[in-house]
Formats: C-alpha cells, sequence, structure tokens
C-alpha cells in the first residue's frame, strides 16, 4: 500500500472482540495469564502476547506496526520521547571504550547526548568536519560501533547524502543509524538509501499537532549483525540478564529492536502512554495531506523572505541554487520540509524586535506543528552550545528558525511582513 493508505490503516483492522474501528486505548498495566504455564512460555518467548506494558502494549503495538510499514522496517519500539528513542538506538550498539561517528548539523540535545553525556559513559562521539561522506569516513576507527546522521538537519537545514554516507558506514561493517524526524517517511524513507535503523521524534511532524511527546526506533533489518558479530557481541552472544537468549538468533532480522526492548525498554522504562500512542495514531493518520501544505507553504515563505528588502539572508534547501539542491531532489522528491533559517538586516538586536513582534507565530521551541512556529535557536534549543559548536551546528546568533504551519498562507505571510517592518522601524 502506498504511505497514504498505510498512515490510516497500518497496523491495525478492527478490535477483534468489540469491532471498534478506532484504535482502541488499552489502558492496563498488565495482561492476565490463562495459567503458570502459560506466563512460563510468555518469559520464556516462547508464545506471543503481552505481560506488562512496560515492555509492550497492544495500542502501542498498533503505533508501532503503523511506523514500521511506512519506514519500510521488519519491527519497530516506541518509547516517551524522541530523545529515549536516540538514546536507547545509539546506546544499544555501543558500550565502554566504543565510539559512534556523527554529522555535526544535529539537534541540540542529541548533540549534548553524544558530546556531553555518553563520554561520562566511556562511549565517544566523534564529529565529523561536514555532512560529507568522505569526512565522516575519517573519523571511523576500530571502535567505531555506529555512523550517525539527521535527514534533513535541525535546523542547519542540511540534506545529508544518504546513499553515500550508508556505502562509507557498510564498508566499515557498521550500522547507519538515521534521525528521520524533519524529513518523515512521506518525504524520504532511509531505508530505500541504505539506512539500519530509523529514530524518530513522533512529537514533530508525525503527531503534527503539538500535544503529544512520543518517540520511535524502527529497525530496518538490513544489517547483518552476525557477520559483524566481534564487535556486536551484544547481539550475537548469550545476554546473561535474559537466561542466555542470544537477539540475532532469537529475533532474525529484529534483533536489534528485540534488545533495544528486552534491555532497554525493560530496565530502563521509558513509556508511552497508550493515550499518547493513541493521539500520535490519529496525527499520523493525515500526516500526508500535512506535509503537503507544509512544503506548499514553506517554499512560498522562502522565496518571500529572500525578496523581502528587510531579509538579510535565508537558509532553504528548497531553493534550486541551494548547495543541497541535488539530495533535496534525488532524497525528498524535490520537497525540502518545512523548516527554514533566516536572518534579519540589523542583526541581533533586529532579530530580537523581529521576534517579539510575531502575532500568528507561535515563539517556543518546537516543529512539526500544525501551527507556524518561531524560534531563536542561538538562546534556547542550542544554548548550551559554545559559539563555536553553535556555528558549526548551523546556528548564527540571530538566525531565526522557521516551521511553517498549516495555515492559509496569505496569513502566515502577513504576520512575517508585518513584524520584519516593525524590526527596521518603519525604515522598510
Ligand atoms: C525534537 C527532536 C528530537 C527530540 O525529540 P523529543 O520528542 O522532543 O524528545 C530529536 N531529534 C530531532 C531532529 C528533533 O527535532
Amino acid at each position: 500500500m502506498k504511505p497514504e493508505t498505510i498512515a490510516i490503516h497500518g497496523g491495525f483492522e478492527c478490535d477483534p472482540t468489540t469491532k471498534a474501528v478506532a484504535v482502541p486505548i488499552y489502558q492496563t498495566a498488565a495482561y492476565a495469564f490463562d495459567s503458570a504455564e502459560h506466563g512460563a512460555a510468555l518469559f520464556n518467548l516462547e508464545v506471543e502476547g503481552y505481560r506488562y506494558s512496560r515492555i509492550s502494549n497492544p495500542t502501542s503495538a498498533v503505533l508501532e506496526q503503523r511506523v514500521t510499514e511506512l519506514e519500510g522496517g521488519v519491527a519497530s519500539l516506541c518509547v516517551a520521547s524522541g530523545q529515549s528513542a536516540l538514546y536507547f538506538a545509539t546506546a544499544n550498539v555501543t558500550e565502554m571504550g566504543t565510539n559512534i561517528v556523527s554529522v555535526p548539523q544535529l539537534y541540540g540535545t542529541t548533540y549534548t547526548l553524544f558530546a556531553h553525556i555518553f563520554p561520562k559513559q566511556g562511549v565517544s562521539a566523534r564529529f565529523a568536519a561536514s555532512d560529507r561522506a568522505e569526512d565522516i569516513e575519517a573519523q571511523i576507527n576500530e571502535q567505531t560501533r555506529a555512523v550517525f546522521c539527521e535527514t534533513v538537519g535541525n535546523p542547519a537545514g542540511n540534506v545529508c547524502d544518504l546513499e553515500a554516507i550508508a556505502k562509507v558506514a557498510h564498508k566499515h561493517g557498521l550500522p547507519l543509524i538515521v534521525d528521520n524526524t524533519v524529513a518523515t517517511p512521506i518525504l524520504v524513507r532511509p531505508v530505500d538509501y541504505g539506512a539500519d535503523v530509523v529514530v524518530h521524534s513522533l512529537t514533530k511532524f508525525m503527531g503534527g499537532h503539538g500535544t503529544t511527546l512520543g518517540g520511535i526506533i524502527v529497525d530496518c533489518g538490513t544489517f547483518d549483525w552476525q557477520a559483524h558479530g566481534s564487535k556486536f557481541s551484544m547481539l550475537t552472544t548469550p545476554d546473561e540478564s535474559y537466561h542466555g537468549l542470544v537477539y540475532a538468533e532469537h529475533y532474525g532480522r529484529a534483533a536489534f529492536i528485540g534488545r533495544c526492548r528486552s534491555v532497554y525498554q525493560r530496565t530502563i522504562g521509558s513509556v508511552l502512554s497508550p493515550m499518547n500512542a493513541f493521539l500520535l495514531l490519529q496525527g499520523i493518520e493525515t500526516l500526508a495531506l500535512r506535509i503537503d501544505r507544509h512544503t506548499e507553504n514553506a517554499l512560498k515563505v522562502a522565496h518571500f523572505l529572500r525578496q523581502h528588502a528587510g531579509v538579510e539572508h535565508v537558509n532553504y534547501a528548497g531553493f534550486p541554487d541551494s548547495p543541497y539542491h541535488e539530495h533535496v531532489v534525488k532524497y525528498l522528491g524535490g520537497r525540502a520540509c518545512s523548516l527554514m533559517t533566516f536572518e534579519i538586516k540589523g542583526g541581533l538586536e533586529a532579530g530580537r524586535r523581529f521576534y517579539n513582534a510575531l502575532a500568528l507565530f507561535k515563539r517556543l521551541v518546537n516543529l512539526g506543528d500544525a501551527k507556524s512556529l518561531a524560534c531563536h535557536p542561538a538562546s534556547t534549543t542550542h544554548r548550551q552550545m559554545s559559539s563555536a559548536e553553535q556555528l558549526k551546528a548551523g546556528v548564527k546568533p540571530g538566525s531565526i528558525r522557521l516551521s511553517i504551519g498549516i495555515e492559509h498562507i496569505d496569513d502566515i505571510l502577513a504576520d512575517l511582513d508585518q513584524a520584519i517592518r516593525s524590526a527596521h522601524m518603519g525604515d522598510i
């Protein structure tokens, strides 16, 4: 089925007992066993079924199946936030003394996780000089266990050459983990270009209404852990914490998610509530429609800002003269998402006046909402970075990041125009 259809029907036909057509919210912590033997068989993973909602839940399972199908993977695990998804996915293949190699353009909190949290646990992050495959390859060494990138960097707006990066990762026997939050599977399925694991913050475009935190990890089922078993012994040798289970043997192609669930979700428990899974499923039903309008509006806004006398510079990969244009065409079907950054003439001070003058746009740190949103990364999402780190991540002091919503384009442009004019205090 096509993504538009999967987004509405994937993972669910109707409730087997009541015939309800909406996905039921299974608000339960635990599930009854038929007998002692049944309980034991469930715990031994000999029969399928639910035990306890920290491990799995029928409402969340529909969300997992739907996103698995949208991303073309084999299995997923949904968690309480995008950050949990990023932590579980990267911790799942690393251990003390190993490293991950990452592009430098990252979501601020992901950068903090890699640059500051992992090193205290003995895992280092080696940041490439750019998102180019050669620069990524230059950072790979014997201790590397994964390569990481965001399909479309937040907020840098760079569009990664997924195929080239996947080739480099695979050449060195490493999986490619991709954060596909900004692009969504409507614009690109990273698995089609070699990604092995896809991570999402469902909080953004997937849920789409700014109501619900959530994250998901999708196992594409493409990486052969056994073939590189010396690096990935956590997947290919018996796990003493789970009565000697060998994930690659028991779960086959879904070994990565099997271990994420059995090790990280079971012991750390970053659980998405069934209610939140339901809300995210509601959002996903209209994902394709919303992305149509988001991208159409964003292109109009980018052109409007670029020709505006009060604007210094617009960074949007959707312009034909963008260095990323080729990647936008190849990977995103020509639609460059609905995030952009720009600088108003007059620097930081004018930027502050512009930001305060916005009336329709919400001032906040979020993206992918139906509403148009504006954020000042240097003082918020990327505040923990030094100025040099900010510049590497694509954040200039006066940069304003816009997430263009699905309101009528005339209202969006009118708000930007009045805010730019008021920032220039009548000079434009
Ligand atoms: C928001 C975001 C995250 C973090 O997701 P949360 O759901 O807020 O935890 C990770 N990556 C990207 C690209 C994001 O935009």
